[in-house]
């Protein structure tokens, strides 16, 4: 009997980069299952960290509440670990603000190749407007905005019906830090990036786009790409 010679399907490995507020997580929530590939959040992992109240947690914990970066090793330990179950259990992953600085860049090198960079660019007044009025579900993660992205019913998530929080560094104070911090660390990772021919940039000035308009955009240059 011929074997049954299954072509195993080319991995996907995809980051996305930004500054906060611009749209990254809430793309990728909807990207990655359509894709079968693993979302992985930065900072989702840590405050996850923080809220069990592991040694990890407890070692990025102020630095989360102050917007500024959680020491390298702390965070790239924990992505590694995630970025291996990810190839191994599903088609790949989505990463969603990580790396956001060059050393966490050439530490990501040396764990697995990238296909793409996915540069989101949005204005500075979109961010702030988006950022103060974004709620996120406790319990599946899910991201809205009280103002441009409203879940059926106040204060309840549509998908699992968690109570929606304010993170607690989305204050203006915090804000600011977390935009100087992406302008100094993260934003020269663009023409790293560039250089290397990976980055793909997709630019949105509207604040309150419907995600699905982006998506469909990202998908298409995915698409051109023949990444998917
Ligand atoms: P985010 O949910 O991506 O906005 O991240 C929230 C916070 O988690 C950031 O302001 C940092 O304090 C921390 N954080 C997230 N990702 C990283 C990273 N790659 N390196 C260091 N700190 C990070």
């Amino acid at each position: 009997m011929a074997e049954n010679k299954q072509k195993k399907a080319k991995p996907i490995r995809l980051v996305f980069l930004g500054p906060p507020g611009s749209g990254k997580g809430t793309y990728a929530q909807r990207i990655a299952p359509r894709l079968k590939i693993t979302h992985i959040a930065a900072g989702e992992v840590l405050r996850e960290e923080i809220s069990a109240g592991t040694e990890l947690g407890k070692r990025a914990s102020g630095y989360v509440s102050k917007g500024q970066l959680v020491p390298d090793g702390v965070v790239i330990s924990a992505i590694q670990v995630r970025l291996e179950k990810a190839l191994k259990e599903t088609r790949g992953f989505l990463l969603d603000g990580f790396p956001r600085n060059m050393e966490q860049a050439l530490q990501l090198e040396k764990a697995t190749a990238i296909d793409v960079v996915i540069n989101l660019d949005v204005p500075e007044s979109v961010i702030v407007e988006r950022l103060s009025a974004r709620r996120q579900c406790e319990k599946c993660e899910k991201i809205y905005n009280i103002k441009f992205l409203k879940p059926k019913k106040e204060g309840i998530c549509d998908v699992c019906g968690g109570k929606l929080f304010q993170r607690k560094d989305d204050t203006p104070e915090v804000i600011k830090q977390r935009l100087k911090i992406y302008e100094e660390q993260t934003a020269p990772l663009i023409d790293f990036y560039k250089a290397k021919g990976l980055l793909q940039t997709v630019t949105c000035t509207q604040v309150d786009i419907p995600p699905e308009i982006m998506v469909k955009e990202i998908l298409g240059v995915l698409e051109k790409l023949k990444i998917i």
